[in-house]
């Protein structure tokens, strides 16, 4: 009970990042100066292992529809992805999160952002609403 409680009040006052990286993806937040980039996510069904839409509710992805389209099922896992490809765009959702000592572990950070970008482009000119 304790912890649900903790959880409510860090979910309250946590900064959803609204306003940050509206053109980049990586960049410090206006509202809070969290350092943070892009992360992507699949959804996918955890009895067929089909991809699945993803939304984001409350900063949380789900499924866009409640059960598979596939099997029926309801179940449903969160697979995080490094690179994002053409395959995947349809279904890919991205969060917003604090890049711990991002600069460090990834020194290649500005070439993969570019090439990003162009795919990103091709999403949110096709399917992202
Ligand atoms: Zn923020
Ligand atoms: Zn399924």
């Amino acid at each position: 009970m304790k912890n649900i409680l903790i959880k409510f009040i860090q979910n309250k006052f946590k900064c959803t990042h609204k306003n940050a990286l509206l053109t980049s993806n990586e960049g410090y937040c206006p509202d809070c100066g969290e350092y943070l980039v892009k992360n992507y996510y699949l959804v996918r069904c955890s009895s067929c292992d089909i991809k699945r839409e993803a939304k984001l509710y409350f900063n949380q992805i789900i499924p866009k529809s409640r059960f598979c389209s596939n099997c029926g099922s309801e179940d449903f896992y969160i697979e995080k992805i490094d690179k994002i490809n053409f395959i995947d765009a349809k279904y890919a959702i991205y969060l917003k999160e604090i890049a711990y000592a991002y600069k460090e572990i990834c020194p290649n950070t500005q070439v993969w952002v570019n090439k990003e970008n162009d795919i990103l482009k091709q999403i949110t000119a096709s399917c992202w609403s």
